[in-house]
């Protein structure tokens, strides 16, 4: 045997897992296609930004990377103000009533590709097989075996697909995947605010989508505009001051005037689920077994608790276990199956309630807002299963 796993895509989900595998004593190598380039005028800000759970910063911390962050550039997010499409209904939750120092960090996806990538690059335990293409799949009873470009084959007892929306390893696995395009694409952009955001991230929903504004370092925001395909188009076409105005008016100059700081980008938005995580020798994990909504912030969140869940089920499975034993690997699926289900089934849910004319049911939405906002248990709860 080659290896005993092999993780294909080092995205933020397939880095993380090889990471968080250090003590496994597993012979493991990470195969991707697209290695991250340093990018020329890092000063700029990547308009790509997650919001990251506490949850998820423990176990980067755990991975080694998350003090390898240059902390200048991410901040963190101590407020949340949501509001509702009559403009009246209002949602707030503070990181100081939960008892917590922060509900997230907002962090640049160029940064934290950079160190977790320099991290497996650094890694013993690890074997970067990087660029590199995929060709071949077999899943054979005693081993995964992946066909290479340039002929080089791989055999592994285990093979997790971290490879992202499209995953290559599922359809060559054969798993089904249900999509739903939502029809709507999210622009991002990042613009300097003439008034202070005070760490608070603000999220509107609205008949064409939902807009949020997280706060950057300084006087800094990076917008998440979820809007119809149509106007997402419409969008991307203004001059950079015509798209200033246009956020400036749909947050009702919350945070002053804006000016933007870097281009904008566009991602088309859709629901995915997969019937299976496991098979006999293989795992999926990150976008390849959930793909979601952005409006809660919660895609990348889901993987990194994947990773660690897989780590988790790989580190105690006994030095005699076979690592892609399907009894051990279901451990795994059945450890997830609820936080994902629930996580696509809400964030699913909202946007089919906030992207809907019915009237009784804009009554209904942006009373739900105000009555979770007078329920602080409720407001806990949630709190508590985002911050996870
Ligand atoms: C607009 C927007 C905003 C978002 N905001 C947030 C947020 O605030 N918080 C949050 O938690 N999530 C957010 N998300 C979701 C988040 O972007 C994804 O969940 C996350 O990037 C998934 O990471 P991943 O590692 O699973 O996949 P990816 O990032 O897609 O990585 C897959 C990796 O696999 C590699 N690869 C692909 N195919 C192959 C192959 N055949 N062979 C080898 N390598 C391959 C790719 O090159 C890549 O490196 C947002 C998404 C969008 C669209």
């Amino acid at each position: 045997m080659d290896f005993d796993v092999v993780v294909v895509g080092s995205g933020l989900v397939g880095a993380s897992l090889a990471l968080a595998l250090k003590t496994a004593g597993l012979k493991l190598a990470v195969v991707e296609a697209q290695p991250p380039q340093p990018v020329a005028g890092a000063a700029d800000w990547d308009n790509r930004v997650y919001a990251i759970s506490p949850g998820s910063a423990a176990f980067l911390e755990r991975c080694g990377v998350w003090r390898e962050l240059d902390m200048a550039r991410v901040s963190q997010v101590e407020a949340m103000r949501i509001v509702g499409d009559d403009d009246r209904s209002e949602l707030h939750f503070s990181a100081y009533d939960a008892g917590l120092r922060e509900l997230a960090f907002i962090v640049e996806n160029r940064e934290l590709q950079r160190v977790l990538w320099d991290a497996l690059k650094r890694a013993q335990h690890v074997e970067v097989i990087a660029p590199a293409a995929c060709k071949a799949l077999t899943l054979a009873a005693e081993a995964a075996q992946l066909e290479l470009g340039g002929g080089r084959m791989l055999h592994a007892r285990l093979l997790i697909g971290a490879d992202g929306a499209d995953s290559w390893v599922r359809a060559q696995a054969a798993i089904e995947v249900e999509m739903r395009r939502y029809h709507q694409t999210a622009v991002v952009a990042n613009f300097a605010t003439t008034k202070p955001h005070r760490g608070t991230a603000y999220q509107w929903f609205r008949r064409d989508g939902v807009l949020a504004l997280l706060p950057l370092p300084d006087a800094r925001v990076s917008l998440v505009w979820s809007t119809t395909e149509e106007h997402a188009a419409q969008l991307l076409e203004l001059a950079r001051e015509e798209l200033a105005a246009q956020v400036v008016a749909a947050s009702h100059g919350m945070l002053g005037d804006l000016t933007m700081i870097t281009p904008a980008a566009a991602f088309p938005l859709r629901l995915q689920r997969v019937r299976q995580l496991v098979m006999p020798r293989l795992a999926l994990a990150g976008d390849a077994a959930h793909n979601v909504h952005p409006l809660a912030g919660q895609g990348v969140n889901l993987g990194f608790r994947d990773a660690r869940e897989l780590a988790r089920v790989l580190l105690q499975r006994g030095a005699q276990t076979d690592c892609g034993d399907y009894h051990l690997l279901r451990r795994y699926e059945r450890a997830r199956r609820e936080d994902i289900v629930a996580t696509q089934f809400t964030t699913d849910l909202l946007q089919r309630l906030f992207n809907n004319e019915i009237s009784w049911l804009a009554e209904l939405r942006n009373f739900g807002l105000r009555l979770t906002n007078r329920r602080s248990q409720l407001k806990n709860l949630l709190v508590q299963h985002a911050v996870g």
